[in-house]
């Protein structure tokens, strides 16, 4: 689903990605940790383009992203985005922050974009909110909105950075539930985190990343319970 060969980005002289190599395949949930800085959200950015790699290819559902030629926003319609930040529409009840998009981009019509919204409302599980403003929600339910207004666009991957950071710790855990819930239903899931329970428990396949590079990867009980970096070893001493 999503294939990255020799990424580099540099911001001026500074290079935050030196060379990257990774992919996610259909239905998997691959989770990347690492220090603060390292280019985590960087890299997110590079799949779908709202940052430019320097150089490197990066193909997400077939699609060349980085051909100078690619419909970059059909394949952005294609990837669901959650960031830490909801970024909802503050004058837009919960149900009208999902039906805008899908009448806008997809075209779907009123009562379609509304039926597939109460849908996905109902799959984060605030079939009861749909009428309310997100001034009245809590992070957590403000959260659980955006990932169903990504939800309502019909992706066939969802990008995740740091969904939960900017969340009360009591309110984490409704957010990584539905996370969970997408992730049992195979989902194609590249999620940014520094919930470890979560990587643990709910990743195919960890990316410890420091420095721009890739130090280590492979499945959560070897990378986050018996890491071989040392690396890697002292992020998780200080995070675990
Ligand atoms: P965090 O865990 O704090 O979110 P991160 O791993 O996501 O960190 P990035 O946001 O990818 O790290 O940033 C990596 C480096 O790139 C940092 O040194 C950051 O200052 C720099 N950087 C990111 N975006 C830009 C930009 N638009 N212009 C210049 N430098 C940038
Ligand atoms: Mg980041």
């Amino acid at each position: 689903a999503i294939e990255v060969r020799d990424l580099h980005k540099s911001f001026g002289a500074l290079e935050v990605l030196s060379g990257i190599d990774f992919s996610v395949a259909y239905g998997e949930v691959v989770c990347v940790i690492g220090p603060s800085g390292s280019g985590k959200s960087t890299l997110l950015r590079c799949v779908n383009l709202l940052e430019e790699p320097t150089s490197g290819t990066v193909w997400v559902a077939g699609d060349e992203v980085t051909d100078p030629d690619v419909d970059i926003d059909r394949v952005r319609r294609g990837i669901g985005m959650v960031f830490q930040s909801f970024n909802l529409f503050p004058h837009l009840t919960a149900l009208e922050n999902l039906t805008l998009p899908q009448r806008r981009v997809l075209g779907r019509d009123k009562a379609e974009a509304a039926r597939i919204g109460r849908d996905r409302l109902a799959r984060v599980g605030l079939t009861d909110k749909e009428a309310v403003y997100p001034a009245k929600l809590s992070g957590g339910q403000q959260q659980r909105v955006a990932i169903a207004r990504a939800l309502a666009m019909d992706p066939q991957l969802m990008l995740f950075d740091e969904p939960t950071s900017a969340l009360d710790p009591e309110l984490v855990g409704d957010v990584l539930a539905v996370m969970r819930s997408l992730a049992d239903e195979g989902m194609t899931m590249l999620v940014v985190t520094h919930e470890m329970s979560f990587a643990r428990e709910v990743a195919d396949r960890v990316v410890f990343m420091d420095g721009g590079v890739i130090v280590e990867e492979g499945p959560p009980e070897q990378v986050i319970d018996s890491p071989t970096h040392a690396r890697t070893r002292s992020f998780l001493a200080r995070v675990l």
